[in-house]
């Protein structure tokens, strides 16, 4: 008989999802793949997104939750050379893509349109085990645990990527809107970059946060103006990323570039938000999305954590405790990331 484990298991998205912790066969690795005994996992806003069923594309269900997955590998599929058992890998979103498309051949394999993504269309993390293509997981660096990793698998490689995407100089400004997993790690890139910080939020907590990990201006949104702010402040940012969970944060944002600016979009609310045609093109602005990103820029992220330059802000909770996670994170109140101690 197959030997079991715990996962937790999403059954039905939407207005009333239904997530259980249950028992499942430890899976078998099939050629090219790995099984990682999964020790922390990260609980990103996504997951949230999954369970309500907030996106476009629908999950395959039912689904293992959790994309920020780190572990140590206990099984190797046939073919697979690169890596041994015992040794530490972290899995992200990224499960796989084709290898051949245009993207894959260029180094964006975060854009392949064959995809596949962990905890959303292939079972993830949040569970004592998890099935892992060898090509597409990450080897830990020695110097970090499994904690301070997990949350840098897709909140890290995410925020670092944007800011990339951002092409903000040292030296420059940029404006991180909202300072949850993602934003408390773009504030701290940003600042090992040389970068200027304005932090912006509709919780003060969170704000504490920003200033203590190096934000030079924090704002709260909910009672001061933030374009007047940064106009006034700063004379405007030369770059925006938005990590905020509600559409509303989008409308207006890009009145605080200055020209030339760029914005990055990264949250993933339902809904949209208008655009000003005239000031884009007047001031020459750039409106990007950017999505986790390139296996090259999670190794980069790793190295930034791994030369003590980040560090993920953690909340650790018991697996029996997701339920009650995923409710603190939907109401604002976790603190950095949550990450599920699973071994
Ligand atoms: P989180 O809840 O940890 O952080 C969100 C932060 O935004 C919180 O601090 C919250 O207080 C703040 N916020 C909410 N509404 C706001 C508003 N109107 N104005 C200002 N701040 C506001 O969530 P997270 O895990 O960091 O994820 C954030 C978003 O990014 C989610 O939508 C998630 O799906 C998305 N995401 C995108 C990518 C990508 O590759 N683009 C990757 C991971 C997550
Ligand atoms: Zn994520
Ligand atoms: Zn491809």
């Amino acid at each position: 008989m197959a030997q079991m484990m715990r996962a937790a298991v999403l059954h039905a998205s939407g207005e009333a999802p239904t997530l259980t912790l249950e028992e499942m066969p430890i899976p078998e690795p099939g050629p090219g793949q790995v099984v990682v005994r999964i020790i922390a996992s990260g609980i990103c806003y996504t997951d949230l997104h999954i369970m309500h069923g907030d996106w476009p594309g629908k999950p395959s269900l039912p689904l293992i939750l959790g994309h920020e997955g780190a572990g140590y590998i206990t099984a190797l599929g046939p073919g697979v050379t690169t890596l041994k058992q015992g040794e530490r890998v972290g899995i992200p979103w990224l499960s796989s893509s084709c290898g051949l498309c245009d993207y894959c051949l260029t180094g964006r394999e975060n854009l392949c349109p064959h995809q596949q993504n962990t905890g959303f269309s292939v079972h993830g993390t949040h569970a004592e085990y998890a099935l892992a293509q060898a090509a597409y997981v990450v080897r830990l660096p020695n110097n970090l645990d499994y904690f301070e990793a997990a949350p840098l698998l897709c909140a890290g490689v995410t925020s670092y990527t944007a800011l990339k995407e951002a092409e903000v100089q040292a030296g420059q400004w940029v404006v991180i809107v909202g300072v949850g997993g993602l934003g408390h790690m773009a504030i701290q890139y940003a600042r090992a970059m040389g970068i200027h910080v304005a932090a912006l939020d509709i919780n003060d907590e969170k704000l504490s946060l920003a200033h203590e990990l190096g934000a030079e201006v924090t704002i709260n949104t909910r009672y001061q103006n933030p374009v007047a702010r940064i106009q006034h402040l700063i004379s405007g940012a030369h770059a925006i990323i938005i990590t905020a969970t509600t559409a509303d944060a989008f409308e207006k944002e890009i009145g605080m570039l200055r020209n030339g600016g760029t914005c990055v979009l990264l949250g993933l609310p339902p809904g949209g938000f208008s655009v000003p045609i005239f000031d884009v093109v007047l001031h020459h602005f750039t409106l990007r999305g950017s999505i986790v990103g390139a296996r090259k820029d999670l190794q980069d992220a790793l190295q930034f954590a791994s030369e003590g330059k980040v560090k993920a802000i953690t909340d650790i909770y018991p697996l029996t405790d997701i339920q009650n996670v995923l409710t603190q994170l939907a109401q604002g109140h976790i603190h950095g990331r949550a990450v599920l101690q699973i071994a």
